[in-house]
């Protein structure tokens, strides 16, 4: 399936809610969601009430809409998380917060996880001291995120380095963020209290075990 390239804010519309595709825009007064809420579609003002597969649907289409994944990803993160020991839904969200875009983005270089995976697709991080270039990695704890050397002089990283020394960042407990060298060292497996999405991922686990 391809990536969707239509308007993010469609997506939050039909999730009902915010999902932060599109950097700056999501926290100012232009946000859809903030705007008019509603699904898109001429019946898109109609609340419709979801039976249950319906429910778990939607919560699959919004974690995987959040973490920009497409659907046999998302299926692979899945079953990863069912290999692993402990509970398979807080595994999953584990699993996706871990990607290396997701990292950079909530160390705070990237306004969106697009933004972030095209940082990452042009290979302007180290990941332990070596290029790379594919978002979809997977971190361990130990690992470090560093800025190429080559890519300071980049205008569009210097335009973020200077937001990053500023700002306090989209953060997150289990990343050891410095700002004065732009890196990040994952120090622990983030827990489900330390992610800040709001979705029932238990609803995923229901909809994969059918
Ligand atoms: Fe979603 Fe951001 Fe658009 Fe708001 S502005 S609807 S949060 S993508």
């Amino acid at each position: 399936m391809a990536r969707y390239t239509g308007p993010a804010c469609k997506l939050c519309r039909r999730e009902n809610q915010k999902l932060f595709l599109k950097g700056d825009r999501c926290t100012s007064g232009k946000c859809a969601i903030d705007r008019r809420g509603t699904a898109p579609g001429q019946h898109g003002a109609q609340q419709k009430k979801l039976k249950e597969y319906g429910m778990q649907l939607r919560e699959k289409q919004k974690a995987r809409r959040y973490y920009g994944v497409l659907e046999k990803q998302f299926k692979g993160y899945y079953s990863e998380a069912e290999r692993q020991n402990g509970v398979t839904g807080e595994t999953l969200l584990s699993l996706l917060e871990r990607r290396f875009d997701n990292v950079v983005y909530r160390m705070g270089m990237a306004s969106s996880r697009r933004e972030a995976r095209q940082l990452v697709l042009h290979a302007h991080f180290r990941l332990n001291g070596k290029k790379a270039n594919i978002p979809s990695i997977i971190l361990k704890v130990g690992d470090t995120i560093s800025i190429r050397e080559e890519s300071r002089d980049n205008k569009k990283i210097k335009e973020l380095l200077e937001v990053f020394t500023d700002t306090k960042g989209a953060g997150a407990p289990w990343l050891d963020i410095d700002r004065a060298n732009g890196t990040a060292k994952v120090t622990a497996i983030p827990k489900r209290e330390d992610i800040d999405f709001e979705v029932d991922e238990q609803l995923i686990v229901e909809l994969y075990s059918k």
